[in-house]
C-alpha cells in the first residue's frame, strides 16, 4: 500500500527543503493535529510532527492506518508513547542537531568579550580609530571551566583546546575516554569555580542546576572571571550576577539565554508563530537589566539558529522516515 505522510506544523522553507526528498504522498499542513479534520486522517500512515501537536490516545484513534510518527524535536512529551506502543506505532525523534552550532556561538561570545569586538566595531563604524580601552586578552594559556560535558560542552572543549587553553570540567557523569584523549581533567564544582578564568555553562535546567551560579558560587570565583551562558537562563541567579559584576568579581559575561524567558522545550519553537504569540521575548529582552552593562553581551537565544542546524533536524527526520520504511527504524523512542 502506498504511504501517506502528513507533515504537520510545517514552515514554508521546510516544504521547499523537502521537495523530492521523500517518496509517497506527502500532505503538508501549517496546522497542529487538533486542527485537522478527522476525514483527512483516515488514510494517513505516517505523521511528521512537532511539539505543538499532542498525540494522545484519542488522536491515535482517529488515524487508524498510522504506523510511524517522526517528531522534528528532541523531546517527545507531546506524544503518548504508551498509547503508541499499544497501537504498535513506532516513534522516532531527533536526538541531537546543534552541538557544534551552540558551541560555535559560545566561542563567538567568548571572542567578542576577549577582543572587545562590540565596542571596537561600534567605534570603527563611527570613523573613530582610537585604541583607548580596546585592549583585550589572549585565550591561549587561560583556564576555561566547562560545567556539563554532554554534546555541546564537549564541542566547546575541543574548540578551547584548539585555542591552547587549559580545560577543566565538572559533570557528575564523566567522559573519561574523552578527557584522556583531549588532555583535560575533571575537577569538583568548587575547584572549577576557584580555578577558572572563564566559566561556560552547558547543563540542562533541572532543580539541581537552578541558580547553580548564585552569590555563594560567585564569591568562590577568581576576580576578573568571564561567564558564558548558552544553556538556560535559570542556571544563573541574574541578581547575583549583577552584584558580582558590580563587585568586579565578574569582568564580563556572554549570555544567550535569560532567566525571565518563557519556558522553552525545543529551540526551534523560537522560530514558530505559535511561540511568538505565547511569549513576548522582545519585551523581556528590551527591558533586561543585563542589556545595558558595557561588559555584558546578550544575544537573543540565537545560539542554535544556523541554517545547517535547522536543516539537520529535517535531514535526520527524512532519515528516520526512510529507515522505518526500510524496516530498520532509527532514533526510536518507542516501538
Ligand atoms: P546533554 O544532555 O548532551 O549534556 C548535558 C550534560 O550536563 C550531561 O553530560 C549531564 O551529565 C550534565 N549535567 C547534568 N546535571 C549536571 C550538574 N548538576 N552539574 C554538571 N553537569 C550536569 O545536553 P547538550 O545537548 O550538551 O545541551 C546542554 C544544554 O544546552 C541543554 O540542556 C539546553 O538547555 C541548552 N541548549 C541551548 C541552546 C541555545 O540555542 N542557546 C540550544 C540547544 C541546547
Amino acid at each position: 500500500m502506498p504511504e501517506t505522510i502528513l507533515f504537520l506544523e510545517r514552515e514554508p522553507w521546510e516544504q521547499e527543503f523537502l521537495k523530492g526528498k521523500l517518496n509517497g504522498t506527502i500532505r503538508f499542513s501549517p496546522e497542529t493535529i487538533d486542527k485537522i479534520p478527522s476525514a483527512d486522517l483516515h488514510d494517513v500512515t505516517m505523521l511528521v510532527t512537532f511539539i505543538y501537536s499532542p498525540i494522545t490516545k484519542d488522536v491515535l484513534a482517529n488515524i487508524p492506518q498510522l504506523k510511524f510518527i517522526a517528531t522534528r524535536s528532541t523531546g517527545y512529551d507531546h506524544i503518548d508513547v504508551k498509547a503508541c506502543r499499544e497501537r504498535h506505532v513506532v516513534v522516532s525523534n531527533v536526538p541531537t542537531y546543534g552541538e557544534n552550532t551552540v558551541a560555535e556561538h559560545t566561542m563567538a561570545l567568548l571572542l567578542s568579550l576577549s577582543r572587545k569586538l562590540v565596542p571596537s566595531i561600534e567605534r570603527a563604524r563611527r570613523g573613530d580609530f582610537r585604541l583607548d580601552d580596546l585592549r583585550g586578552f589572549d585565550l591561549k594559556g587561560k583556564t576555561i571551566g566547562i560545567i556539563g560535558t554532554g554534546h555541546i560542552g564537549t564541542n566547546v572543549i575541543r574548540y578551547a583546546v584548539a585555542f591552547d587553553m587549559k580545560v577543566i570540567a565538572y559533570d557528575p557523569r564523566q567522559n573519561n575516554e574523552f578527557s584522556q584523549r583531549l588532555g583535560f581533567s575533571y575537577v569538583t564544582l568548587d575547584e572549577l569555580l576557584r580555578q577558572a578564568n572563564i566559566i561556560s555553562l552547558h547543563v540542562p535546567l533541572l532543580p539541581a542546576t537552578m541558580h547553580l551560579l548564585n552569590d555563594a558560587a560567585f564569591v568562590k570565583m577568581k576576580r576578573g572571571v568571564i561567564i558564558l551562558n548558552t544553556s538556560r537562563g535559570g542556571i544563573i541567579d541574574t541578581k547575583a550576577l549583577v552584584r558580582a559584576l558590580k563587585a568586579g568579581i565578574v569582568a564580563g559575561a556572554g549570555i544567550d539565554v535569560l532567566e525571565e524567558e518563557c519556558e522553552i522545550r525545543e529551540e526551534r519553537e523560537l522560530l514558530t508563530d505559535a511561540f511568538k504569540q505565547q511569549c513576548d521575548l522582545e519585551t523581556v529582552l528590551a527591558n533586561h537589566i543585563l542589556l545595558n552593562r558595557e561588559n555584558v553581551i546578550v544575544t537573543p537565544h540565537n545560539a542554535f539558529n544556523s541554517q545547517e542546524a535547522l536543516e539537520r533536524i529535517l535531514e535526520t527526520t527524512i532519515d528516520n522516515v526512510k529507515a522505518f520504511l526500510a524496516g530498520t527504524p532509527q532514533n526510536v523512542v518507542s516501538r
